[in-house]
């Protein structure tokens, strides 16, 4: 298998920046599992699926079409042909997805998904189980870590258009979303054998990268 990167981490640890800086620099694909997990979620939310209902969320996984862009410069994520890059990041969605992600079902089809597009490899993977599950025998194993404030103000910034975001909700609801994504049976948030702890805390974006483009060329 040529290179595969894979960056595992809570919500907030700056993952995608990072995943897409160290792509870049290296000059590989890049695939953020995540949006494949909020595009499942999205889909069934517009369907009147109950997210809650694992048996429903089960019966309906095999059902929609998704394609990922790989490019680190221009990510993009459609269902049945529809660009949903925008609409997977609402709260709504936010909120949802780790209840649709808990079911076997749901990951059973995305991790297929996923192994097809790291096919032979040359590609940063970003997520919760790649180096545990999906890629266990990449050569770089990353998993990133920050303090909850650090990663509650991110994602703050992120949601700035919602003036409910406030940083406290923020924090609040990414510790829910963060004890339901760790306790989970199905391959639950967790730093593989093998990876390789960054805490992001008081590294600038420069520095994540850096730290993981040296241990790819080691
Ligand atoms: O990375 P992001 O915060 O966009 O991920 C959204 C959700 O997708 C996570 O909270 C988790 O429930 C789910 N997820 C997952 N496995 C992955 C990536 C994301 O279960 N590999």
């Amino acid at each position: 298998m040529s290179l595969v990167i894979a960056i595992d981490g809570p919500s907030g640890s700056g993952k995608s920046s990072a995943s897409k800086g160290v792509a870049r620099a290296l000059g590989l694909r890049y695939l953020d599992t995540g949006a494949m997990y909020r595009a499942m979620t999205w889909w069934m939310l517009n369907q009147g699926v109950p997210v809650q209902d694992a048996e429903a969320v089960a019966a309906r996984a095999g059902e929609p079409v998704l394609e990922c862009g790989t490019d680190p410069d221009a990510p993009t994520i459609a269902v049945d042909g529809t660009d949903v890059s925008g609409p997977i990041r609402t709260r709504e969605v936010t909120n949802a997805v780790s209840a649709v992600s808990a079911v076997p079902a749901v990951r059973e089809r995305l991790v297929a998904l996923q192994r097809q597009i790291i096919g032979t490899g040359g590609i940063v993977v970003e997520g919760r189980d790649i180096g545990s599950v999906v890629a266990p025998d990449a050569p770089v194993k990353i998993f990133l870590t920050a303090s909850e404030e650090a990663r509650a103000q991110r994602r703050a910034r992120d949601l700035a258009a919602d003036p409910a975001a406030t940083v406290e909700l923020t924090q609040a609801e990414q510790a829910r979303r963060d004890r339901l994504d760790s306790t989970r049976k199905a391959s639950p948030l967790t730093k593989a054998e093998g990876a390789v702890e960054i805490d992001s805390t008081g590294l600038s974006l420069p520095e994540v990268i850096e730290t993981v483009v040296r241990l790819a060329k080691e």
